[in-house]
Formats: C-alpha cells, structure tokens, sequence
C-alpha cells in the first residue's frame, strides 16, 4: 500500500438548504481496519458527518461546500451513494430502517442490492449468520418482528452484506438496554477483527464506544475539537467536555 489513510475528510464544510451551517471545520482520517467513534452534543454535527461521507447528504438538500473527502485516495464529493456503496462504504442509518414486510434474510439480501457477485453474497450471508447467530435462528420471521437489538443487529448485518470497507454506523444502541447495547458493540468489534472492516460510528454512550474504539473525535458546533488515540481520552475531561462544553 501507499501509507494512504482510508478516508480522509479535511476542512470539511457543509450546509443545508437556508444556507444554515451545520460543519464548519471537520478533519478525521481513518486507517484500514481502524475504529472510530464521533462524539458529541445534540445538533453538533455527528450525523452530518457521516452523511457527508456515504453521500446521503443530497438526499436532504445538504452539500460540502468546501474541504475534501477522499476514500482510498480519490475525490468522492461527487460521487452518488450508490457509487461509494460499489466502492466499499456502507451507512447504517439511525433508527435502524428495516424493510418491516421482509424477513430478516431479506433485508440482509437487500444490503447486497449493489453485487453481482451471488456465490460471495452467500457466502456473506452464511457469515452473517455466524456473527448474528440471533438473527440467524430468526431469518424467516419479518424483520417488524424483531426486537430493538435484534432489528439493529440486523440493520449492520445488511450494511455488512454490502462486502464494506468502511461502515458508518449511526447511534447503534439508542433506546437499547445496556446489556444489548454491550452485544451490539460486540458484534461490532467482531466485524472488524474477523475482516478487517473499518467503522466510524456515532455514539452517544462514551463508555461502551471507547471500549472498542482506537481513535476518537469529539465534535462541537460543527467543529472537531479534538481527535486522539482513544487511549488518551481521559473519561471524565474529555466526555465532559464534549457534551457540556
Ligand atoms: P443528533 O445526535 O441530535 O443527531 P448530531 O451531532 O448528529 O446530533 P446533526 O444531526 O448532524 O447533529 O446536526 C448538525 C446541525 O445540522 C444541527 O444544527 C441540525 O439542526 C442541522 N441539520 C441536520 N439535518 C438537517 C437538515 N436535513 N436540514 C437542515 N438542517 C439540518
């Protein structure tokens, strides 16, 4: 390899219709197979963030408006989802967003809708599964069925049957009891050990994100304010910090 980081967002600025400013100055790069977790406060960007990456920003009218992200070394600002999904980024949205009619192997199929590759794609499956044994005993009842852990479980199951690089996963364990929110984690770090994926995930649960975290940016008002080793996050500073200002 060149030593080229993943993906690199520099000086990133972004805005939404009205002219209103939601990133003003965002600078993260991520390395192959490297976790990072965004934090903070409400409204101070972390959504943006990762819609600026995947490139579902222009779905709600939103652009980068200066700065550079670049995957893989290229130029991707332009490019539509679908294309960033071909090249290997996947986006679990917030809110999980199952297809709620279709049965959980369903849903997981949905998430290769880009490949063409079918023997790969049943492979993916079969390790899906493996890392899901939840879903797994469930892939025939509809995913409306499932419970909060198992639907956001099965919405990272779908975001990894894309065959990713790079996954942005957005508040995976909101409204979870800490117990599942502890699986959902696990499940995780056990997508990036097994293929080397790297994530970018939004977490409001400092705690749980830096226990499986290698790097962390804390956001405010559009702004990276800091981004570090996650071993050099001290809790209490830090978190304070990113959350109360
Ligand atoms: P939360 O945890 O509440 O989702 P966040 O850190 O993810 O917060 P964003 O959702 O990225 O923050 O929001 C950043 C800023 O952009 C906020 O001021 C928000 O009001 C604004 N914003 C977000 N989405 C839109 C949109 N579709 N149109 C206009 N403004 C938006």
């Amino acid at each position: 390899t060149t030593g080229q980081p993943l993906l690199a967002l520099s000086s990133v600025e972004v805005v939404y219709p009205g002219d209103l400013l939601a990133l003003s100055d965002v600078s993260i790069e991520v390395s192959e197979g490297d976790v990072t977790v965004l934090l903070g406060a409400n409204g101070a960007g972390k959504s943006t963030t990762l819609k600026a990456i995947s490139g579902l920003l222009a779905a709600e009218g939103g652009s980068v408006r200066r700065g550079a992200v670049r995957f893989r070394g290229e130029d991707i600002r332009r490019l539509p989802t679908a294309e960033r999904v071909r090249r290997g980024i996947a986006h679990v949205l917030e809110g999980r967003r199952l297809f709620r009619q279709l049965t959980v192997e369903e849903n997981l199929r949905m998430g290769a809708y880009a490949r063409s590759d079918s023997l790969g794609v049943n492979e993916d499956l079969d390790a899906a599964f493996a890392l899901f044994p939840r879903l797994k005993e469930r892939r025939n009842q509809k995913a409306g069925y499932l419970s909060g852990g198992e639907q956001q479980m099965a919405a990272i199951a779908r975001g990894f049957m894309a065959r990713p690089k790079l996954m942005l996963v957005d508040e995976p364990t909101m409204g979870l009891a800490p117990g599942i929110a502890r699986e959902v984690f696990s499940a995780i770090r056990d997508i990036n050990a097994a293929r080397g994926v790297a994530f970018v995930i939004c977490e409001q649960n400092a705690a749980l994100a830096l226990s499986v975290a290698a790097k962390v940016a804390v956001l405010e008002s559009g702004v990276v304010a800091l981004f570090r080793p996650a071993a050099d996050m001290s809790i209490e500073d830090d978190i304070q910090r990113a959350y109360f200002g």
